[in-house]
């Protein structure tokens, strides 16, 4: 590209005028969920034993039978044609991170030589996708391709323009899980589990315990014509090279700001199209970072949280194109300003009330609340390795670690009243804490939690795991993963916590122990257990990653290390009691998730080759001839001393231009030569390891020469738009 394309690029960024606002004369209350065959749309289009059917099958207790869901296919059918849908597909979320699609229509063959609309219940609950290019780590070799999807009920089907989605789950011909839906389910099934027996001590009457996601998805917005003007956004996501911008986001002055009007234009459209897909948007706002934004919907059940945020991502992405932007959903597109997280608020709650909600009216709603919050402490604690595993990848370990987002240390906050609290029951004797009064009734010392405590628990936000009054917030997953990875080491770590838990209880009480007392010996002997990855203070300290170590928590940083995780024996013992991933299933999502951090970081190597030899140092050469060329003319028209004298900086500069070019030809070639080496290593991990020590460092160390030959090469030369051009303009 020639600079005077960079011109033209840029001022066609800066002249762009906010689109139309959209707008819609329906309340919200009046369009959500007009594309989703909700319970709503069942009543209405289904047959009344068919939709009691249907709410027994989503409910768990009945599995679907061909004839209901015949019935229930005939149903959508019609409602999807009155929206004009033409073709139907399964959706669904294999191990690459996105979502995957394949679209028939509905179209058959009537057998008198015309066209009819067909849309069978088989067609609903299974499809067969050629498995065969889809991430399987091994499980499935190419010979066995096929894989199938299966509907998942307890996710509504909805239409996205012409097409009817139908979410599933996908896995391999021999039961394999291929995706992340099926162990999340899975999961959420074990969680279930434990979760009701251990309520049960409390309120007999609790039949299901749900898992609760709130996530909220920051993200960049860049106008798409500066977008199209750097091939390493293109290829990779993030900016490869770019000098800071003089201003960035040292003023603070984006966060909360009022929200520019092309973007608020692209807010408005976005939230139009997710409230007609069901999905419960609340907030809005700008984020750190010049042109961060951030999106949050009110919680949901797990599963169907994690649906609606896949659908958001691509939303999201679409819906910016027509704006005349790009979506960024990488962890750190740019360096030196904050990158994007997911945070994710996660809770339990019964089909009467959440389970991590303080105060309680009584003493037994304080223990009930003291177990759950200690049991996920336990289960954060076990499997804290795991944890980081789940959210670790070749773009969040950018964000990790620098001090913007959390450490690459899970620890648990819990705020001063929280901590007061555990510390009392730690402390204190049996007889000071509990005693049986008149009739049997149970008198629990347990001091009050007063409704402030929300307020007061939000604030420290170096923590990963912290605690804000009736939730957790996991502050370490990356703004484009799918947060099913997360989910389902949060919820099977529960469940196995209160499934360990129960069994030393009843053991308690089997011995004659009076339940609530058993319940409380547990309790304190568990705060003992996982008091280690309870932590308040600066995660960015340096003294807490000694202290972390000390403790015994994970402290690596290199990841493909920490994806030793998923083999870990916990792991593979946790997975596979809970009944949610076999070894084998965990042998292939570490094979993958190596795989990935490979190809990422290997693409970024060549695109990064690429752009350094046919962009970076043909300016600056075409530059530094310039210079030279002045340095001559400039000897012919003045005396020798003055001319010396006068050529003194540009000789400096053609000196820095020379040297940074080397350095970056030099490196090139030794990064060629680092995959080389690299590629040639067979063991998976020990490749990992390779492009982790040997690759990754010098994509760094390459950057930092371009972005001061970016410093110094004239400006109107630069080929590559800038970071103030792409920050700042919207
Ligand atoms: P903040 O940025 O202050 O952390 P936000 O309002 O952006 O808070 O997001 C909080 C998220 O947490 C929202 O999605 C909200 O619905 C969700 N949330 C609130 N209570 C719970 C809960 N009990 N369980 C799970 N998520 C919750
Ligand atoms: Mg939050």
């Amino acid at each position: 590209m020639s600079s005077t394309l960079r011109f033209q690029i840029v001022g066609e960024a800066f002249k762009k005028r906010p689109v139309e606002v959209p707008n819609r004369k329906e309340r919200p209350s009046e369009f959500f969920a007009k594309y989703v065959f909700n319970r709503q749309k069942m009543q209405q289009y289904l047959p009344s034993e068919v939709y009691q059917k249907m709410c027994d099958v989503i409910e768990g207790d009945a599995v679907l039978d061909m004839a209901t869901a015949n019935a229930v296919a005939a149903g959508i059918k019609k409602w999807a044609m009155e929206l004009g849908a033409t073709h139907c597909t399964h959706w669904f979320q294999p191990l690459t991170e996105g979502t995957a699609e394949k679209h028939d229509g509905f179209v058959e063959h009537d057998g008198k030589g015309g066209m009819i609309e067909e849309f069978t219940g088989k067609q609903l609950v299974q499809q067969e996708p050629d498995a065969s290019s889809f991430p399987s780590g091994g499980i499935r070799s190419t010979f066995e391709a096929r894989g199938y999807s299966a509907w998942d009920p307890t996710s509504p089907v909805f239409i996205l323009g012409d097409t009817l989605m139908i979410p599933t789950i996908f896995i391999s011909y021999t039961g394999e899980a291929l995706d992340y839906k099926a162990p999340l389910k899975k999961s959420l099934k074990a969680v279930d589990k434990a979760a009701t027996a251990v309520a049960q001590y409390f309120y007999p009457d609790v039949k299901k315990v749900i898992s609760n996601l709130g996530w909220e998805q920051e993200y960049f917005l860049v106008d798409e014509g500066l977008y199209a003007a750097r091939p390493d956004l293109l290829m990779t996501g993030r900016t490869l090279l770019g000098h800071d911008s003089a201003k960035n986001q040292q003023m603070d002055d984006h966060y909360f700001g009022s929200i520019p009007m092309r973007v608020a234009a692209f807010m408005k459209d976005l939230e139009i199209k997710a409230l007609e897909l069901g999905i419960p948007c609340k907030t809005r706002h700008n984020e750190v970072a010049p042109n961060q934004y951030e999106l949050a919907p009110i919680f949901e059940e797990t599963n169907l949280a994690i649906d609606h945020n896949m659908l958001i991502m691509s939303l999201m992405k679409r819906t910016a194109r027509k704006h005349g932007f790009r979506c960024l959903l990488h962890e750190k597109p740019f360096a030196g300003i904050n990158g994007s997280g997911k945070h994710n608020n996660w809770s339990l709650a019964t089909d009467t009330g959440i389970l991590l909600h303080g105060p309680g009216k009584t003493p037994l709603d304080n223990l009930r609340f003291v177990t759950f919050i200690v049991e996920s402490l336990m289960a954060v604690h076990r499997h804290n390795g795991l944890l980081k595993a789940s959210i670790i990848s070749a773009t969040n370990v950018h964000r990790l670690g620098a001090a913007e987002a959390p450490p690459a240390i899970v620890s648990s906050f819990l705020g001063k009243q929280l901590s007061d609290l555990l510390e009392h029951l730690e402390t204190c004797t049996d007889d000071e804490l509990i005693s049986l009064t008149g009739k049997q009734a149970l008198c629990l010392d347990i001091p009050q939690i007063p409704e402030l405590m929300q307020d007061d628990t939000d604030r420290n936000r170096t923590s990963p795991f912290a605690f804000t009054g009736n939730r957790f917030e996991f502050r370490a997953v990356g703004s484009q993963q799918n947060c099913a990875a997360a989910m389902i080491v949060i919820n099977t770590a529960m469940a196995e916590a209160l499934t360990n838990f129960k069994a030393r209880v009843d053991a308690l009480i089997a011995e004659g122990v009076e339940p609530m007392k058993a319940i409380l010996r547990i309790v304190r002997e568990d705060i003992k257990t996982c008091k280690p990855i309870h932590f308040d203070g600066n995660g960015y300290s340096d003294a807490w990653k000694q202290e972390a170590a000390r403790r015994g928590l994970d402290v690596e940083t290199c990841a493909p290390i920490i994806l030793d995780q998923y083999l870990a024996p916990a792991t593979v013992e946790m997975f596979s009691k809970m009944n949610v991933l076999t070894k084998a299933e965990l042998l292939a999502r570490n094979e993958i998730k190596l795989d990935t951090y490979i190809k990422k970081i290997q693409i970024e190597a060549r695109i990064l080759g690429d752009i350094c030899m046919n962009h970076i140092i043909p300016v600056a050469t075409r530059y530094q001839t310039q210079l030279i060329d002045n340095v001559h003319k400039m000897a012919d028209i003045f005396p020798a001393e003055t001319a010396e004298r006068l050529n003194g900086t540009n000789m400096s500069l053609i000196k820095q231009i020379g040297e940074h070019n080397t350095f970056v030809i030099e490196n090139v070639e030794r990064l060629i030569e680092a995959r080389r080496v690299a590629n040639r290593i067979k063991n998976d991990r020990e490749r990992a390891i390779a492009y982790h020590d040997t690759v990754a460092p010098l994509i760094e160390e390459i950057r930092s020469h371009v972005d001061q030959l970016e410093l110094i090469v004239d400006d109107e030369l630069w080929p590559l738009p800038k970071y103030r051009e792409m920050l700042f303009i919207h």
